[in-house]
Formats: structure tokens, sequence, C-alpha cells
């Protein structure tokens, strides 16, 4: 492994120069000047540094014309997902992340790939003229700031928020953000909400504590803490309200299905949602030699994810093996049947969009599997996409 230690937090980053968002002006930086789109890979980083610049998802940057592509049998994504971003990257080292600071010897930050695919960057000012020109004639249902572990992460997202919210009506296109609860204190949670945010979403990702620390914490010499996160979940939860509050978890950490299960059903009980992501060997991480796990095993957790949040049927309904492994989902056959055969519960989970609760405007293109054989499904499954999910349902539990 090879981790570079870093103390943490560090010292608060001076920028550089004055900032283009301040005065309204190129600025001389130090290094390679930044000069509108940057595509990963393409040409010599330059040092894009947030709020002037962003990043965001392959998908985003098609669907907001910003670059040429389509994604495979779907229309581009319904949200547009932007990143933090900075030439000294994320300063946490979580092991399956392709943003993680063990790559920082090889790659540059803003060239690394991150849930599976390449993430562009543009100005922001570029981004939110794009989406005001369109006034409202927009795929986006929904817009997202993804936080990373940096000294000026949480002050940027609130810059980013705030310009965003200058231009584009909360009713238009609602704003989630995706947090890092190590930087964040309480009041940090009140101006995000204070600023316009809808939705607040905390990445616990690993789904025990010794997972948590194993693979986010000092396990790979990183500064997450488990309380920590949960905590900033709590403040979220108090201060958000209702049905406005999200955690991530990854499944095929090491978990069981009863880890994942009971937290979903836990979030439940507070009023808040569980969105789900299928581990993916994230190509240059720590854990880039680990499997993902089996469609048989995702299968199940996503129907049974699905059946806490939006059915009402009970945690104690489902039945467990010895080793934590789901048995039985604990409901009459044919209302079973009928639930998979909507397909919903096998579409990507993430924060709603407009068409209804248990649909997600964040549906995150091939995030987390290859289009051949898709994991969250970013589109409505269709007959062969439901038989092929359902001989996913009928294999082995692991
Ligand atoms: S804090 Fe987030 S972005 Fe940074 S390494 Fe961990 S998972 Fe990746």
């Amino acid at each position: 492994m090879a981790c570079t230690p870093t103390p943490f937090p560090s010292p608060r980053v001076p920028d550089p120069v004055p900032r283009e968002m301040r005065n309204g002006a190129p600025v001389k930086r130090d290094g390679l000047e930044p000069a509108g789109v940057y595509r990963p890979r393409r040409r010599k980083t330059p040092q894009m540094r947030s709020p002037d610049y962003v990043q965001l998802s392959t998908a985003a940057a098609i669907t907001l014309g910003l670059i040429p592509g389509q994604m495979h049998r779907c229309k581009c994504t319904g949200c547009l997902n932007l990143l933090i971003t900075y030439p000294e990257g994320c300063r946490a080292n979580c092991a399956y992340c392709g943003l993680a600071r063990h790559r920082e010897a090889k790659e540059n930050y803003a060239d690394r790939n991150f849930i599976r695919v390449d993430w562009p960057a543009a100005p922001l000012i570029e981004i939110i003229d794009r989406v005001s020109d369109m006034r409202g004639a927009t795929a986006f249902q929904r817009m997202c700031i993804s936080m990373i572990t940096h000294p000026n992460s949480d002050r940027d997202a609130k810059t980013i928020l705030e310009n965003w919210m200058a231009r584009i009506p909360r009713e238009q296109i609602p704003v989630s953000i995706l947090s890092n609860p190590t930087t964040m204190n309480r009041r940090d949670v009140r101006d995000l909400h204070d600023l316009g945010a809808d939705i607040f979403t905390v990445a616990l990702d690993a789904c025990t504590p010794a997972i948590f620390e194993q693979t986010r914490g000092k396990g790979v010499d990183s500064p997450h803490s488990w309380n920590t996160y949960w905590s900033v979940l709590e403040f979220a939860r108090e201060i958000f309200g209702v049905d406005r509050v999200g955690m991530h978890l990854i499944v095929g950490l090491g978990e069981t299905d009863f880890d994942v299960l009971k937290i979903c059903a836990d979030l439940v009980n507070l009023g808040c949602h569980s969105h789900l992501f299928c581990f993916y060997p994230e190509h240059g991480s720590l854990m880039d030699q680990t499997p993902a796990p089996s469609r048989a095993r995702w299968r199940r957790i996503q129907l049974a994810r699905y059946l806490l949040e939006y059915t009402g049927h009970p945690f104690e309904a489902l039945g467990f093996g010895g080793d934590g492994e789901l048995l039985r989902f604990g409901m009459a056959e044919p209302q079973l049947t009928a639930i998979v055969n909507t397909g919903l519960p096998f579409r990507t989970s993430g924060c709603p969009g407009k068409e209804r609760p248990d649909i997600s405007a964040c549906d995150r293109p091939y995030g987390d599997s290859p289009p051949s054989d898709i994991a969250s499904y970013p589109f409505q499954p269709n007959g062969g996409d439901l038989r092929r999910i359902r001989r996913q349902l009928g294999g082995p539990p692991t």
C-alpha cells in the first residue's frame, strides 16, 4: 500500500491569488492557467480550484452540452453532480475511492476516475450560465454539491451554493449536499440549510464501525470517524427535517446483509433515507483487487431495502441466517412478485427527482457497474431487464 502520511487536519490552504468569482477578472496563478472545460488526461492538467472551478460527472457534462457523447440506454442524467476540486485533492485516503490520497504520486487529482467515470472540470460560472439559459427546460431534476476532505471545502461549498441560488430558483432545481462530516460542525450544516440546500446527505459508506475504521479510518491513515459521521447525520436530521436527509452505504466492503439492512431500517425510523451503492473495484484504489458482490446478493439487498423504505415492511419480518445472510423477505409471494415486477427496487437509489419519491434524480449512470452487467439501473428496467433481475434474485443468497 503506497500511502503518504499527511497530518490532519492540515492548515487552511490559502488561495494562491485572488479568485475569479470575487473580482470577475482572469487572474494569474501558479502552475498551468485553467482555460474553460478540462477533460481528464487530454492535455497537461491545469491548476483548477473551487469555487471558481468544479468537476462534474461525465453524464452531467454531456447533459449540459459541455462535452459530446451519449450514455447507453439513457438520456444521460437527471442530476447535475458537481464535485469540489483542488490541485492537492482530497486529503482522506478511503481504500475503495478513486479520489483517495494514495493515488497522488501517480495521477493529478483532476485526472482520476471516480465511481468508474471521468470527471471533467469547468468554470462554475459557465455551468450556472448554461443552466440559467435553459430557463427550466432542463433535464436536471436536482443539483448536488459533493464535498471532499479539504480544509477549504466547507467554505467553498457555501460559496458555490450561494452563487447557484442567486441565479437558479430552488423550485426549478433543488440542491443536495453530499457532505464531508470530518471537517464540519453543526453551524456548517445550519449554514448550508439557510443558504437554500434542500437535502443533506452523509456518505457513511461502511456499514460497521470495524469496516469503517479499516477502510476509511486509522487502518488506511485516513481521518474519518464513525461517531462523527453519525453526529453530523443527527444534526442534519434536526435542521433539515424528516425525509430531507440521506445516507450512502456501499454493499460489498465486508459487511453482512444484516449489517446493511439494519442501518436501512434504523434510517427509516429516524425519518432519513438510505442510498445504496454496489461496491465496484475502482481502478487505482487500494481495493481494486477486491471482487464486487454477486448480483444475487445485491438484488436481494436492493429489494429488501426498497420494502423497508417504501412499503412499510418491518425489519423484523426479514429472515437472516447465522452468518447474517438474508434468507427470507417475510412477505407473501404474490405481493413480493408485484413489487419486483415494478422494477423500481432495482433502479439507482438516491435523492428524489420530481416524478415520485422512490425514483431518484441522482441516477449515476454506470457508477457502480459496467453497462453489460448493470447493478443500479439508471432507467426503468424493461421486460428483458426484469427477466434477468428475476434470474439473479433466484440465485444463491451470497
Ligand atoms: S473522503 Fe470521499 S472523496 Fe475523499 S477519499 Fe474518502 S470517499 Fe474519496
